[in-house]
């Protein structure tokens, strides 16, 4: 998809708020700092829109942005920050379960790993959960760039077999927000989950 039409609609901390138009929905999940900003910025053709990392754990909201007027990303706040609060994190939690559990829009969630890493407990996690309630996910292994092209195979087997990849209801890709490699083949599997 050529994205020319991007707007940030809602941030929504409760069901209520969230749009009604009943327009398909991708939503992004990952670690903060993994690349999730870059990854919705390279997709929507922005170098700044959605915004880079900054204040960890602090939006606690399900951001809606719409694209195009046929889709909206929704961008999950980042998982992984120690500074927030038990508390929160359980509430946050919530609000995550309830939106993808209950979510009839939602065809699919692009969850993000650091391609140079071995998956997080919290990235098994995530994805087992996905798989449990059987969202269709892209899985996708950013800052492919900074992986030498001969260890790509080798990053991709390990990151796989640490999530007990299911290839029934996911797909896996590499991407580069820096030479904007997978850009293509994540807007192809938004367009054929549409
Ligand atoms: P977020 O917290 O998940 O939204 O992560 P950001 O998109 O803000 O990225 C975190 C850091 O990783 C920033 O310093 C980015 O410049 C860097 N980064 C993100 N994507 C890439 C990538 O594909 N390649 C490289 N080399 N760096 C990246």
């Amino acid at each position: 998809m050529d994205v020319h039409n991007v707007e940030m609609v809602m941030s929504a901390v409760s069901p209520s708020q969230y749009p009604e138009d009943g327009r398909p929905e991708f939503a992004l999940v990952g670690r903060s700092n993994v690349g999730k900003s870059s990854l919705t910025n390279t997709l929507i053709n922005r170098k700044n829109f959605a915004r880079t990392s900054g204040q960890p754990g602090k939006t606690q909201t399900l951001n809606f942005y719409s694209v195009e007027d046929a889709l909206y990303f929704v961008d999950v706040p980042g998982y992984g920050y120690a500074k927030v609060s038990k508390k929160k994190r359980e509430a946050f939690g919530q609000m995550i379960e309830t939106y993808i559990s209950t979510r009839k829009q939602l065809r699919g969630v692009i969850s993000l790993v650091d391609a140079r890493h071995k998956p997080s407990q919290e990235d098994i996690m995530m994805y087992q959960w996905l798989a449990y309630y059987n969202i269709p996910v892209l899985l996708v292994a950013t800052k492919a760039d900074k992986i030498a092209r001969g260890k790509l195979n080798q990053s991709e087997s390990i990151i796989k077999k640490a999530v007990d990849f299911d290839p029934s209801n996911s797909d896996f890709c590499f991407f580069s927000s820096v030479t904007k490699s997978g850009k293509e083949k994540v807007w192809e599997w938004i367009e054929s989950k549409m």
